[in-house]
């Protein structure tokens, strides 16, 4: 089972300060701020996270670079977590995050690719608007099944890691009786 702390994400996304669901905005598409290059979709979208700034999305586009560097986090809600920094590719600008190891309160968000609001326009396409990330709460109702849809993905990954472990312990096993046996 993956670790699932839904309290995070409700604790931070509690102060809202306009409270407009991704459901009243319907479909959009994430730009970066400074040169809206396209870097993400509603549909990858599986909330946000008010004590980060940051918009949660499952995938980003190409366009979204990840940095080969590995930080460590010093202070705040980052403080002990393995992170690698996200830019764009248009302007070079830091547009997120995304956390590879981190404590257990931030364990629903590992691997989760992180935008920052204040960096993100979203352009809205029933209305033909573009509006700072800011300005929106991103709702978390799908998150609790694109979480069940990573987990599945995980669990086939290790069944995978628990096949090939077992074959290695045969073959070890094997390799064992066959030193005896000569
Ligand atoms: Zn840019």
């Amino acid at each position: 089972m993956m670790e699932f702390d839904g309290s995070v994400l409700v604790k931070c996304s509690r102060d809202v300060k306009l409270h407009q669901t991704l459901e009243d905005t319907q479909r959009m598409t994430l730009h970066c701020q400074d040169c809206h290059t396209v870097l993400g979709d509603s549909l990858s979208v599986c909330g946000d996270i008010k004590c980060l700034d940051s918009i949660l999305c499952l995938r980003v586009t190409d366009d979204v670079v990840v940095s080969d560097n590995k930080e460590l986090g010093h202070k705040g809600e980052m403080a002990n977590c393995i992170y690698s920094s996200l830019k764009c590719r248009g302007c070079r600008s830091p547009v997120g995050k995304v956390i590879h190891s981190s404590p257990s309160r931030l364990a629903s968000i590992r691997s989760i690719f992180l935008l920052y609001k204040s960096n993100v326009s979203c352009y809205i396409l029933t209305s033909s608007s573009m509006v700072n990330a800011s300005m929106l709460t991103f709702d978390l109702r799908g998150f609790t099944h694109s979480m069940t849809e990573v987990r599945q993905q995980f669990e086939a990954q290790l069944d995978q890691m628990s096949l090939i472990k077992s074959r290695l312990a045969d073959r070890s096993v094997n390799s064992l009786l066959s030193v005896s046996r000569s």
